[in-house]
């Protein structure tokens, strides 16, 4: 089952323990895991505010209603209690943005990603080395092949045991 626990798991662990290729790239913004028992999903961006890294929550599907922004915004703790988890696992905090009302929050690290995941997010702003005219914007087999060699994190699927 996948619960907050385990998304923290696999997304700190991809920004702080996973090795990445030395032929990979990873698009700055990194990646998001979704958590839909509470309409919740979470980015981890290796490279955010400061070079640092950054986790966000989200809501997962807003609906909106007549008269009202939305029926689910962040609960009032939920962005704090978030940074205070993230202390929790010796994880250091520097900043936190938005949050309740809002239906997205912040939480900046103090400490910088895993040395070869930033190396892998310079290799995207380098951009593509066959047509350095194209930059990040091309769309050849070259630049999408080091793109696919990016580890992914490691997450059970919703249908799947926990990972203990
Ligand atoms: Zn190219």
């Amino acid at each position: 089952m996948r619960t907050l626990a385990t998304v923290l798991d696999a997304g700190l662990g991809w920004l702080y323990d996973t090795v990445q290729p030395d032929d990979a790239h990873q698009q700055h913004h990194g990646t998001s895991i979704g958590l839909p028992e509470y309409n919740r999903y979470y980015g981890f961006c290796p490279d955010g505010a400061e070079h640092l890294p950054v986790v966000v929550i989200n809501i997962g599907k807003i609906r909106f209603l007549p008269g009202r922004l939305q029926e689910h915004p962040l609960t009032p703790c939920e962005l704090d209690d978030l940074a205070a988890e993230l202390e929790r696992r010796g994880v250091p905090v520097r900043a936190t943005w938005n949050g309740f009302p809002a239906s997205t929050g912040s939480v900046g690290l103090a400490r910088p990603a895993h040395p070869t995941l930033v190396a892998a997010v310079e290799r995207y702003h380098r951009g593509c080395t066959v047509h350095p005219e194209r930059r990040v914007f091309c769309d050849c087999e070259h630049w999408r092949a080091e793109g696919a060699r990016i580890i992914r994190p490691r997450h059970p699927t919703p249908e799947g045991p926990p990972r203990e």
